[in-house]
């Protein structure tokens, strides 16, 4: 989520793009999980303060974000 707001705020969508792609969970460096990895479970969306709908936010971004530049 937080490449993603880069993206949307300062428009930085290359930089964006090519951390996401570089992302592993074990890396030092730039350490993540893939955003593709929400099951839609809901649980998330009682407890954002901001109402906001994650699950669809990280689809977005997921789709967004992975691809290659
Ligand atoms: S982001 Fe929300 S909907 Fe997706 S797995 Fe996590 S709690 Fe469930």
């Amino acid at each position: 989520m937080r490449l993603y707001n880069l993206q949307e705020a300062y428009d930085m969508t290359e930089y964006g793009q090519k951390r996401y792609n570089d992302m592993k969970p074990d890396d030092h460096w730039i350490q993540g999980e893939d955003a593709d990895r929400c099951t839609l479970c809901g649980e998330c969306l009682d407890k954002c303060p901001q109402k906001s709908d994650i699950s669809f936010l990280l689809k977005k971004a997921h789709n967004f974000l992975s691809k290659k530049i």
